[in-house]
């Protein structure tokens, strides 16, 4: 800025104009400063972001995090969504360890999580798991204990903080991925393009993840994907999450607590619901958060469509305002409760899944496929069947060199998605990427040409279960 400038508060625009035809704008070309460089630039702060970032920082890689809100978690945090649940498989054997269990333990520490006790985890005793499951609807599963953690949304935010400083990660918060870039002569992704309140800038990496959730780099580089997410899918709804605090639970559990009770909540729930509420929630379940009940709505909708997610987030506080109303002259033990908050940030569940070297499916996954690459190990979850083996490939864009994919747009088809569009398996997914990605960057390879062996024996130093 120049002294004139300084003195009117004028400050040229440094772009040319656009130029209007018909329905387009043509958008000059400008150039578009080099803020920053990286070994591994990760876009996207949520599980997936956030397994990735951390992993590749302490495997020795310069990291930087860009991230469009102004708190690590994605939905884990903003998005209220505060259930980790399916971390252990039918025999109660735990197997999204490595990143996901580190920040269970750091809840722990802070107080700030409820989960069944350990040695529960896998049990089948009717009594526990009538107790477990009248708890929480994440506790148990076709019969079975399961280890599911609810946590305190505001510690975790802090708790990646933490994890983010601890690991010398450079933030980029309140800064949205818009592309990535491609060396011209190569064609390999070499950086990232964001916008922020400083304007446009870029930052050069040598291993780009997208952890967006949504798969916001796959067009710009070329990459395929899906955007299928069926009907009465889990994952084709959006959701506005909210809680609803001073619920008198004492009153609310004994009025339910007989057969007959039950039978009227039911009814007058129904109710609710023609009525244009949405009056089904949970129970948040940390002991400093009695009388809280979380509530989230449901609407189908395409989740990378700016007026779909508009008319959502609206419909979401209409039905929120119904939802309270509702449930205050209705439901005993609601009379003296209030909204205390909603989720700063929309609840999606599916759009973009690339295309990747390989795509988990559910045929494969039915039959136990198990690959030479494979990264993590989930449980099946949902109506059960032998542990997902999870390639390396599923990771990586078919036909693009230089970025990694992990987060809920990671490779996998329409079935699997239902399954494994879960927070700690976004982590599992990122702390493999990071990882490999680390190991790109520093062997100066190709994201494709790293030695799996030696991934997979940093993951398993890293406590990841892996076959
Ligand atoms: C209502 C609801 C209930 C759910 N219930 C559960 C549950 O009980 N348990 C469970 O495990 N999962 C649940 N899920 C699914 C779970 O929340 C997601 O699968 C998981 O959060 C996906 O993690 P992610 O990292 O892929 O994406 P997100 O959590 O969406 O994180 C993506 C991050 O990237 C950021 N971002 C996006 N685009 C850009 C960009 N262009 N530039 C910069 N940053 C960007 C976002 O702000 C966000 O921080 C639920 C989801 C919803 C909506």
């Amino acid at each position: 800025m120049d002294q004139s400038e300084k003195n009117t508060g004028v400050i040229k625009s440094s772009t040319a104009p656009a130029i209007v035809t018909g329905n387009a704008v043509i958008e000059p070309a400008r150039e578009i400063k080099v803020c920053d460089e990286a070994d591994v630039v990760v876009v996207g702060g949520g599980p997936g972001g956030m397994g990735a970032a951390v992993a590749a920082a302490r495997s020795g890689a310069k990291t930087i995090l860009v991230e469009r809100y102004g708190c690590l978690g994605g939905m884990a945090t903003g998005g209220l969504v505060t259930a980790f649940p399916n971390m252990c498989n039918d025999d109660g054997v735990v197997l999204i360890k490595g990143l996901n269990e580190e920040m269970m333990q750091r809840l722990r520490d802070r107080d700030a999580c409820d989960h069944p006790p350990r040695e529960l985890w896998g049990s089948r005793d009717p009594k526990q798991v009538a107790y477990y499951r009248q708890l929480s609807m994440f506790y148990t599963m076709r019969g079975m204990v399961n280890y599911a953690v609810h946590v305190d949304a505001e510690e975790l935010k802090c708790i990646y903080d933490d994890m983010a400083r601890e690991a010398g990660i450079k933030l980029y918060l309140h800064s949205w991925g818009t592309s990535a870039i491609v060396d011209s002569s190569s064609g390999k992704v070499c950086g990232v393009v964001f916008e922020s309140k400083s304007g446009k800038q870029a930052i050069r990496a040598k291993v780009v993840i997208d952890s967006t959730g949504d798969g916001d780099l796959l067009p710009g580089v070329g990459a395929g994907f899906e955007t299928d997410t069926g009907k009465g899918t889990r994952v084709s709804h959006a959701s506005h999450c909210f809680w609803i605090a001073n619920v008198d639970t004492a009153k609310f559990d004994e009025w339910k607590s007989t057969p007959e009770g039950e039978k009227e909540l039911q009814a007058r729930l129904q109710e609710g619901f023609k009525a244009g509420a949405h009056p089904r929630g949970a129970a948040t379940l940390l002991p400093h958060q009695e009388g809280l009940r979380w509530f989230w709505t449901r609407e189908e909708c395409d989740q990378i469509d700016v007026k779909a997610l508009t008319r959502v987030e609206l419909n979401g506080r209409i039905k929120m305002r119904k939802t309270i109303d509702f449930l205050r002259a209705n439901i005993p033990g609601y009379e003296e409760s209030y909204l205390v908050l909603s989720s700063p940030q929309l609840g999606t569940r599916g759009s973009r899944r690339v295309i990747g070297d390989y795509m988990l499916n559910k045929g494969d996954a039915d039959a136990g496929k198990t690959h030479d690459d494979t990264v993590a190990l989930f449980p099946r979850g949902g109506s059960g069947g032998p542990d997902l083996h999870v390639p390396y490939r599923a990771l990586i864009p078919r036909g693009v060199d230089g970025m990694l994919v992990a987060c809920r747009a990671t490779s996998m088809d329409l079935e699997i998605s239902e399954y494994l569009n879960l927070i700690p398996h976004c982590v599992a997914f990122g702390q493999a990427a990071g990882t490999a990605a680390a190991q790109a960057a520093q062997a100066g390879v190709g994201v494709r040409d790293i030695d799996i062996k030696a991934l997979q024996a940093d993951l398993k130093k890293q406590d990841v279960v892996l076959p």
